[in-house]
């Protein structure tokens, strides 16, 4: 069974569903759908969304899933929002087949179930502005009162839509309502508004054809009824608007009836999932764009290294419920760093390069030396990497002098070099400004794959050799905030001010080994001793290599997050 056909563990909503099932409801069909709306890239959060919708059609016998988009705010959404929504639905792993549906499809018939409800007197057209219908609409706490318009006869109301379809009107001079009660302990059934007037845009689907717009909550019902939903999973903040979804189905012409359920938002920590605060990040330029490593949308991760399969992994694991909570980033984080273990070749990168001489080994030779692939799969294969007289350390892993606990290279101390051999430092070369611009070496040729005699050596480093060795850019990327919930801390004026100043770091001169001129765009490696890295889809020039930091090897946040809980 390929990874896409394991099933995602049970939930409340799968609960229902077996229930529906049971009891023949909706002729034992199940159908759910994705319905984005395409105003800015996918998010962490849609992910949940997407595997929840597209993972039960999965799991269900006959189960479909159609992938819609909720397209009835033309001056918001473009068509880079649409083509960007399909390629991570796709790149997610999942499938619509041939049930790519807009919102917009159903103008037409929109507009039909309009008229009907309009000659039902269920609806009619309000000539308020948008301030007095919030006045008229009342609070929590009193009840709202009767539009004045709202006993036009069904002739006039009629007369008045047409004209406003027809585009006589300037937009937010009327509004179609539907009528149903003023006085309703909900809100969201004070006579919402059904259609407003928007000239002067091109909508990417329709273009000018339409100058009025269906709202939301007219809109979802009918496509869903229209395209045989059964199940339409939304969230939780719908879950007020539930009786008008209903109100609406049971007041046109349309046998079909989904029914809408309702689940928590995913919220993650140390980043912000909401549209609206990704595209102020993208528009004041705090990132480089959408696609931003840093960015929690599925863009911004897979560019940052993380798989679909880690994604689907994350939304397994923390499952569906309606409880509203804040999920750990290192929950995330552990999804990534298991697959990447498991499935990551290893390499070897130094970041920040310190030459070593080795003076006993010839000038001018290079060795093959074979290493694995990966330390617990031989299935991985192996590679070669040049030994060379002279290499490359990472700067952090030579000190002068240190305790015994540094286990690294010190003066007249050894280390073995992963993969290879045993060296010895012997001398420090220092630059005119006291720097350490040099090692002098020695290695002991009796250690390839063996214990040194007579002598323990305990540290292991990672090295490349200097004439052999790429010189690649390497990008650290770190949590965008450095705040836990960046958006609920009331003590700070805008969520802005929680990001993370070292969220975004260059290794500018780092050294990797030779093999990685191969590289595929976007290849995951886990750079020993360093973490998981990938090869940049976007700026990765065969002259110049440039990985992005994918995760560090240990969880360095837990630390922090447990000073601060
Ligand atoms: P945002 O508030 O970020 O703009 P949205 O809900 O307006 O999100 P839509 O494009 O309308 O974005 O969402 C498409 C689907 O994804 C909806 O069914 C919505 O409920 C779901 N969704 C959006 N954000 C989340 C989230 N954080 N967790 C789970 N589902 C989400
Ligand atoms: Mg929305």
């Amino acid at each position: 069974m390929s990874e896409l056909e394991t099933k995602s563990p049970g939930n409340f909503i799968r609960q229902i569903i077996d229930g529906d099932l049971k009891a023949g409801k909706h002729d034992g069909r199940v159908h759910t759908r994705f319905p984005p709306e395409p105003n800015g890239y996918l998010h962490i959060g849609h992910a949940k969304s997407i595997c929840l919708n597209f993972g039960v059609a999965r799991d269900y016998q006959s189960g479909k899933c159609n992938l819609r988009f909720d397209d009835t705010n033309p001056h918001k959404e473009n068509i880079e929002y649409v083509d960007a929504i399909i390629d991570d639905v796709k790149w997610l792993g999942f499938d619509w087949q041939d049930r790519l549906f807009y919102a917009s499809d159903y103008f037409q018939q929109l507009h039909d179930y309009a008229l009907e409800l309009i000659k039902a007197g269920k609806a009619y057209v309000c000539d308020l502005t948008a301030e007095e219908v919030r006045d008229y609409r009342g609070t929590l706490t009193e009840p709202g009162k009767a539009s004045p318009y709202s006993n036009r006869t069904v002739e006039e109301n009629l007369d008045l839509f047409r004209r406003m379809k027809a585009g006589e009107y300037e937009d937010g001079t009327r509004v179609l309502r539907a009528r149903i009660d003023m006085a309703s302990p909900n809100m969201n059934m004070r006579d919402p508004t059904l259609y407003r007037i928007r000239h002067g845009v091109i909508h990417h689907q329709t273009g000018e054809a339409w100058c009025i717009y269906p709202m939301y909550d007219f809109t979802h019902p009918i496509s869903d009824a229209l395209e045989g939903i059964t199940h339409s999973l939304c969230t939780l903040e719908f879950e007020d608007h539930r009786p008008l979804y209903d109100w609406v189905l049971n007041n046109i012409s349309i046998a079909s009836h989904p029914q809408q359920i309702e689940f928590s938002r995913l919220n993650l920590q140390y980043t912000v999932v909401s549209k609206r605060k990704l595209t102020q990040l993208v528009d004041e330029g705090h990132v480089s764009g959408w696609g931003d490593p840093r960015m929690p949308t599925l863009a911004g991760l897979r560019r940052r290294g993380y798989t679909s399969s880690s994604i689907r992994e994350f939304c397994d694991r923390i499952g569906v419920t309606k409880a509203e909570n804040s999920v750990e980033m290192g929950i995330l984080e552990a999804c990534i760093r298991e697959d990447l273990d498991r499935n990551a070749p290893r390499a070897m990168a130094v970041l920040d390069p310190l030459k070593v001489v080795i003076e006993n080994f010839p000038e001018g030779e290079t060795q093959q030396l074979e290493a694995p692939n990966h330390p617990k799969d031989e299935g991985m294969g192996k590679r070669t990497i040049a030994f060379t007289r002279e290499l490359y350390i990472d700067r952090a892993d030579f000190r002068e002098q240190a305790s015994r606990k540094y286990k690294r290279l010190v003066t007249d101390g050894e280390v073995r070099l992963r993969n290879a051999y045993v060296i010895k430092c012997n001398q420090v070369i220092n630059g005119p400004d006291g720097e350490i611009v040099e090692l002098r070496c020695s290695y002991d040729a009796e250690t390839l794959g063996a214990n040194p005699q007579g002598r323990k050596v305990r540290g292991v480093i990672h090295w490349v050799s200097a004439p052999e060795g790429i010189p690649a850019e390497i990008r650290l990327y770190d949590r965008l905030f450095g705040h836990p919930t960046p958006d609920g801390d009331k003590g700070v004026r805008s969520f802005l001010e929680h990001l993370n100043p070292d969220s975004f770091k260059v290794a500018g001169n780092a050294v990797v080994e030779p093999g990685l001129a191969q590289a595929e765009p976007g290849a995951n490696y886990q750079f020993e001793r360093e973490g998981y890295f990938c090869l940049d889809q976007q700026d990765s020039k065969a002259t110049r290599l440039v990985f992005n930091r994918t995760v560090t090897l240990r969880d360095s946040w837990q630390k922090i997050d447990r000073q601060k809980g």
